[in-house]
């Protein structure tokens, strides 16, 4: 099973992307994490596309081709979960072709839907551990010590794209770049709307219940 989660920032796509790939043994493509991890060990690519993820804006296509390119042969027998990845109309249609060309094929592609107000006070109060990629919220989702990881103690950090200005970027070019992917996958006859108002565990809820239908499904017509 392939699965595409996409919605704006800081609508909780990370913590669903962790969640969901353990429940359903999935192997997960977060984008925005593996250019972190490229910028942190300040690889070739790390150096192209810093100045990208700082100010907000997206990273050229042909350079997310060759990330999802690599990961895509060295996961072939896998099922994968997309968190990040594609990001607009033609990464979608990019990664359309490339899973068919290894006989794959996207399941669902949830969206996650939350309104701006709350998306800010989310991402403002947002630490996450460089280390394992745990999410925290200062507010609602504390770690058990302060400022710590609770699966490895590592000091938790704010991302540098998590301030207000650089926050509205984001939202912007999700509307305007992103959010028409919502037609694509509708005419596909794969889209599914996910409500992100609820915690972690509701909208987990949510989500599994229509993977599970949707497994069900498939059991049914075998
Ligand atoms: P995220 O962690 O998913 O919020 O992504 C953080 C940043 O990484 C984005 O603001 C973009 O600069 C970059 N990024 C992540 N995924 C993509 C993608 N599929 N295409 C282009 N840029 C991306």
């Amino acid at each position: 099973m392939n699965i595409i989660l996409f919605g704006p920032p800081g609508v909780g796509k990370g913590t669903q992307a962790q969640l969901l790939a353990e429940k359903y043994d999935l192997v997960r493509f977060s984008s925005g994490d593996l250019l972190r991890e490229e910028i942190s060990l300040s690889t070739l690519i790390g150096r192209k596309v810093e100045q990208f993820l700082r100010k907000g804006h997206l990273v050229p296509d042909d350079i997310m081709y060759e990330i999802i390119g690599n990961f895509l042969l060295e996961n072939r027998d896998r099922g994968i979960l997309f968190d990040g990845f594609p990001r607009n109309i033609n990464q979608a249609r990019s990664l359309e072709t490339n899973t068919a060309q290894i006989g794959k094929a996207i399941d669902i592609a949830f969206e996650m839907r939350l309104d701006e107000a709350e998306i800010i006070k989310r991402l403002v109060n947002r630490r996450y551990c460089p280390k394992c990629g745990r999410i925290y919220n200062c507010t609602t989702d504390p770690p058990k010590e302060e400022n710590l990881c609770d699966n490895d103690r590592t000091a938790l950090v704010t991302r540098d794209d998590d301030t207000v200005d650089i926050i509205r970027r984001r939202l912007k070019i999700y509307e305007d770049e992103t959010r028409p992917m919502v037609d694509y996958y509708k005419s596909l006859g794969i889209y599914c709307r996910i409500d992100a108002r609820g915690n972690r565990e509701e909208v987990l809820r949510q989500i599994s219940d229509v993977v599970n239908d949707y497994l069900n499904s498939k059991c049914r017509s075998n």
